[in-house]
């Protein structure tokens, strides 16, 4: 007979899965959380500097009233964004947007 997973689902009732050798299934499995966890940690700090660069270029343009916005980011090695920026111009008689783009160089095609 095959045992089922130790563990509860969310919404706390038994887990249905499979166990494997650990007593839980491959989800509940505590080593197999601890590694994903310890992998969203790694992503975090990789992602902090490019985050913060980001923060910066953000509160740039809302101190200045621009508005800006995320438009590409490299979710492999956190080292390149890409960044929407755009301002209304009055010219007295209409309101032109004005948008420019901040990149890193080595996302240019
Ligand atoms: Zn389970």
């Amino acid at each position: 007979m095959k045992l089922r997973c130790k563990s509860k689902t969310k919404e706390g009732m038994s887990c249905s899965r499979e166990a494997g050798e650990s007593g839980y299934c491959h989800v509940h499995d505590p080593v197999r959380l601890e590694a994903r966890r310890k992998a969203a940690v790694d992503t975090r700090t990789r992602a902090k500097p490019l985050n913060e660069v980001i923060e910066v270029l953000t509160a740039t343009c809302e101190a200045r009233g621009w508005a800006s916005e995320v438009v590409s980011i490299d979710n492999k090695d956190y080292r390149h964004a890409a960044l929407k920026v755009s301002r209304y111009v009055d010219t007295g008689s209409q309101q032109v947007q004005i948008t420019g783009f901040v990149r890193s160089r080595s996302m240019e095609g």
